[in-house]
């Protein structure tokens, strides 16, 4: 099976959301994958970093880190921040549920995500950080290629 890695770290300003969600379209290009699929990837990308800048350092620039591994047509993409949890992560998962309509946020970053991977792991601990996992597979992953057929 295909295999390959690779990590970024970068602070948690709002002009390095459209970087990470340009890197990690990028990275898993080598798959192959249709328009709509680096649009979906993008946009999941896109909530859990912006997620991380808003909710998770809210007063400081901590760093955000990411983890995107391909395995054979999956991508594993794990997006961290060691900024301030989830109080309640069920109730975060919540279409239409923020901690910020302050900020007109609508609460509907996780619902969105939801909807465009596969599956998603959501780990958090109070003052502790928060680990966003973002699973997907692409359906038209060019296999044949990266196994030397
Ligand atoms: P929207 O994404 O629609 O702008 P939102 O960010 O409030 O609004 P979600 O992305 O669904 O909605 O997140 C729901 C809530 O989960 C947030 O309001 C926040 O309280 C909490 N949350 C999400 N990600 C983090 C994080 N990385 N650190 C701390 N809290 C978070
Ligand atoms: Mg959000």
């Amino acid at each position: 099976m295909f295999e390959n890695e690779m990590n970024l770290n970068f602070l948690s300003l709002s002009e390095n959301e459209s970087f990470a969600r340009i890197a990690v379209a990028a990275f898993v290009a080598q798959l192959d994958p249709t328009l709509e699929e680096i649009n979906e990837v993008k946009t999941a990308v896109s909530e859990a970093v912006t997620n991380s800048i808003i909710h998770g350092y809210p007063h400081t620039n901590g760093f955000i880190y990411l983890n995107c591994k391909i395995k054979g047509d999956r991508m594993e993409l794990a997006i961290s921040d060691q900024g301030c949890g989830i109080l309640d992560i069920k109730e975060a998962k919540q279409p239409l549920f923020t901690t910020r309509p302050d900020l007109e946020r609508s609460g509907m970053g996780f619902t969105i995500m939801e909807s465009f991977v596969d599956e998603i792991q959501v780990e958090s601990a109070e003052g502790n950080g928060t680990t966003v996992r973002l699973i997907k597979r692409f359906k038209t992953a060019k296999r044949a290629i990266h196994s030397g057929v």
